[in-house]
Formats: C-alpha cells, sequence, structure tokens
C-alpha cells in the first residue's frame, strides 16, 4: 500500500486510510510506526454496531412484529392485529396534517396494505401481492415531506429524506442513489432489520425528469441516468451501500441492505403536469379546451387528480420508474382558510410553538382572527404554501422576540390584523389599552374645547 503522507514528507499518517496528520482530528498511536485516525475509528465502530445489530429484535409497532423470523402463523396474526387500520392512521394524520384529506386516506390504505405484506409473507404459487411504492405529486408547501414524516411517525419506523437532485448517475460528480440507503441506515441506528422496513422519502422527484422536458441542463446530463439507478433500489435489491457515503470505490467494505421491504415514497412538484393533463384531457373531451394561463390553484388539484402514467412519461419520467410507483396520491394548493388551520390547528402548529415560547417568558400571545388571515394570505402571495408562513410570522415577530427574554414583567400580546400588516407596532396589550386611553382622553378634551368655543 503507497503512503503518500510519508514519501511525500508528510510526517505520520493513518496506517488505515493512508491520510496524513495534517488532515485528520486525531491520529492515535498504536505500536510503533502503526496510526489510526478518527474517522476509521469512528468506521470501525460502524462495522461494530452493525455486526451486534444483525437478527437483533427490534421495536416499534411494525419493527417487533417482523423481528422473529420465520415467524407463526400466531404471531403473524398477532403482528398484523398490532397493525394500524387505515382508519386509524388516517385520525392519526389528521392529528398532523391540514386537509388532503383522499390523500390521507388513500396513503394509509397503502401503507397498511405494504406492511401487512410484509408481516404475512405469502408462499411461493400463491397470489404475490407487489410492492407498492408511492409518489406525492402537488405544489410545493402542500404537505407531502409533512406526510411522508408523520406515517413513519405513527408506524415506528426509521425514516430518511434525500434530494433526488443531489443524486447523480454513477460516473458523475455527486453521490450515489445508495446515500438515501444510508441515511436510512443512520435513522435506524445502524439496526438493520429495523431499516430493512424504513421509509425512504425522495423528493423533486420531477427534476431528474428526461432531457427535453427539463429546463436545467446541469440535471439533463444525469436525470434519466438516475431514474435508471434507482430502478433496482425501488423494486427490491441487495444493495451495497458505503458506509461512509459519497461514491463508491471497489476496495471498501459495503454494508449489503435488502430494499424488498422499504417503503420508497417520491415526492414533486411537477410543475407542467396540470397543463399536460390538460392537454390530454382536452384531446379526448370535445369542447374541453384549457389553456396554460388558465391553470390556477382551484384547478390545478382537480386536474393533478386525473394524472395517468402516461402524464408522466410525457413530463419526462422513464416508463419503468413511473411502474415502480403504482400509487399516486395528490396533494391539492392549501387554500386561504386551510393555511389559517395549518397555523393553529395541528399538534406541533406554528401559533402553538410561538405561545409555548411566549409562556417561558411568562407572557402570553393570541393571534386575532385578522392577524391570522393576514399572514395567511401573505403565504399564499409567496406561492410556496404553508412553507412560508413560519418566516412570516417570524419575521413579524423579531423585534418582540428580541426585547421579551430580557423583560422582567409578565407582557400580554394580542397581535392585530393592523399588526400583522405593518401598519401597528407590536406592543403589549397594556401599553395598547394605554394608547387608547390618551387618545380617548385628548378626544373628550378636543370636545370639551369645540362646545367652549360654541358657548362663547
Ligand atoms: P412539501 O409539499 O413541499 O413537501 P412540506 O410537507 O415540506 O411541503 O411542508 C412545508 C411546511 O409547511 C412544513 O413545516 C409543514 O409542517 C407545513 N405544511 C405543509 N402542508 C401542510 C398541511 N397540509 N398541514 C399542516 N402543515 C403543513
Amino acid at each position: 500500500m503507497a503512503r503518500y503522507g510519508r514519501t511525500r514528507g508528510e510526517g505520520r499518517v493513518c496506517t488505515f486510510c493512508d491520510k496524513p496528520e495534517r488532515v485528520v482530528r486525531h491520529l492515535i498511536s498504536g505500536p510503533p510506526g502503526i496510526y489510526i485516525c478518527d474517522a476509521c475509528v469512528e468506521l470501525c465502530n460502524q462495522i461494530i454496531r452493525l455486526d451486534k445489530n444483525k437478527g437483533a429484535g427490534a421495536e416499534g409497532a411494525v419493527g417487533t412484529a417482523t423481528a422473529a423470523k420465520p415467524q407463526s402463523a400466531a404471531s403473524v396474526a398477532q403482528s398484523i392485529k398490532t397493525l394500524p387500520t387505515p382508519a386509524e392512521i388516517k385520525v392519526k394524520l389528521d392529528e398532523y396534517v391540514v386537509g388532503q384529506d383522499k390523500t390521507k386516506k388513500s396513503l394509509a390504505v397503502a401503507v397498511n396494505l405494504h406492511y401487512k405484506r410484509i408481516l404475512n409473507p405469502i408462499p411461493a404459487n400463491e397470489v404475490e401481492l407487489e410492492k407498492s411504492n408511492i409518489l406525492l405529486i402537488g405544489p410545493t408547501g402542500s404537505g407531502k415531506t409533512l406526510l411522508a414524516r408523520t406515517l413513519a411517525k405513527i408506524l415506528n419506523v426509521p425514516f430518511a429524506i434525500g434530494d433526488a437532485t443531489t443524486l447523480t448517475e454513477a460516473g458523475y460528480v455527486g453521490e450515489d442513489v445508495e446515500n438515501l440507503l444510508l441515511k436510512l441506515i443512520h435513522a435506524a441506528n445502524y439496526n438493520l432489520d429495523r431499516a430493512e422496513r424504513g421509509i425512504v422519502f425522495i423528493d423533486e422527484i420531477d427534476k431528474i425528469g428526461r432531457t427535453q422536458n427539463n429546463p436545467s441542463i446541469t440535471r439533463d446530463v444525469s436525470g434519466e441516468g438516475v431514474q435508471q439507478g434507482l430502478l433496482k433500489m425501488l423494486e427490491g435489491t441487495i444493495s451495497n451501500v458505503p458506509p461512509q457515503g459519497g461514491r463508491k470505490h471497489p476496495e471498501q467494505e459495503y454494508i449489503q441492505i435488502n430494499t424488498r421491504h422499504i417503503l420508497f415514497l417520491g415526492g414533486g412538484s411537477f410543475e407542467a403536469l396540470p397543463g399536460i393533463i390538460a392537454r390530454r384531457i382536452g384531446k379526448k373531451q370535445i369542447g374541453f379546451k384549457l389553456d396554460n394561463d388558465q391553470i390556477d390553484d382551484k384547478n390545478i388539484g382537480d386536474l393533478l387528480e386525473k394524472v395517468e402514467p402516461e402524464d408522466l412519461i410525457e413530463f419526462g419520467m422513464i416508463p419503468e420508474f413511473v411502474g415502480r410507483f403504482p400509487v399516486i396520491c395528490v396533494c391539492r394548493p392549501l387554500s386561504l382558510e386551510q393555511l389559517v388551520r395549518v397555523l393553529t390547528e395541528p399538534k406541533n402548529a406554528i401559533v402553538r410553538q410561538y405561545q409555548e415560547f411566549f409562556r417561558m417568558e411568562n407572557s402570553t400571545l393570541v393571534f386575532t382572527d385578522e392577524a391570522l388571515k393576514e399572514i395567511a394570505r401573505r403565504g399564499l402571495e409567496k406561492q410556496t404554501g404553508a412553507r412560508a408562513l413560519r418566516s412570516t410570522i417570524e419575521q413579524m415577530m423579531l423585534d418582540v422576540l428580541f426585547d421579551l427574554p430580557g423583560q422582567k414583567d409578565a407582557s400580554e400580546f394580542v397581535i392585530s390584523g393592523e399588526m400583522a400588516k405593518g401598519k401597528e407596532p407590536i406592543v403589549p396589550k397594556k401599553r395598547v389599552e394605554a394608547k387608547i386611553e390618551k387618545s380617548e382622553k385628548a378626544a373628550e378634551k378636543e370636545k370639551e374645547k369645540e362646545k367652549k368655543k360654541e358657548s362663547a
């Protein structure tokens, strides 16, 4: 093995990876001339953890059920009993996600079936339930990632999010598709049994569309290649994952993971898709015509719900890739009223979080209906769905959040519509009342003056 560090006069080098001392954080010495760097120690730890976890029991609704292999008929029945029903999944989703009712139902059914299939392996020669990865399409900030994340929480399975735009076809600079699986292995704390039943959400899946339909030149190079690269993983294969991420290279050790039972969810906004669907429908229905500029938030949802695999192929996805996602769910753009609900209703709603923060400072915070509507209206203007809500509130409350922690007195804040519009400063209610009192007194004085003038 070439010791490039030594030969170039770099002094001590890691015996395992050859990195010179100056580029590593720690270099631990062993017998004379033998050293190991912190990164290699971490890698060794990962390998040891993996060995320990192999075959170890997994926790959680889905994990527990699948830990013992092979399972008896009784244990399978018990496992399926503990698996949440579609109705239970939907109720839980409702706690976190506003609207998207139809999608929540479809997801609940698909996910329940997916885990039932894992828990109840069907002997060869019998009807095989196919793996059903799910494609979530809909505008930015409509809750696609939130739905996927919440599903993993409900089922207590490891969850990983990856961005399709960071992936590249083998041979190009970027990440290998296996990096998605590495994230899942991390999320499962190196318990492969759990990781193999986890959920992977691949975001921005529409950005790996084929050349002619994709405006970005850099992605065109490998968009289709990345789709190809993902095919096997989506379908179910034994993947070789490099434990340190990045690019694979021949000499390294791999973590082998079976993707057969991993549920893949692809998410994307597919912006040009409503137009493609409208054109297809237009061709079939005489008298139906919809121009691109006639497509607005109201009909985007209706159009997307009519999506067919052929539309996705026209969009730029390759047929084999579309075929790996038998379930397509649509997230509709959120309305003003739904955005107001996003602010206040979910368990971890932004307004609730802010109120908690104010409570920690012995203060209270209330948003009037007008203020909530104003925040939601600004969110709609930005066209990023619920995504803009947090930043809008953050900007609005910046000064208060800056001053509040230093104040000794308890304050009561009531955010009015005018305050939300920035037309009035955000001050505690007491001071607002004082201001009103003042102005009322001033008005009374004016009246008295006028009366005096009149009588004179
Ligand atoms: P995307 O559809 O782009 O994946 P996300 O799920 O990442 O959107 O949502 C962005 C932010 O908006 C998150 O903070 C999420 O909590 C919130 N959000 C989006 N849609 C909803 C929804 N339907 N209900 C509740 N919160 C939502």
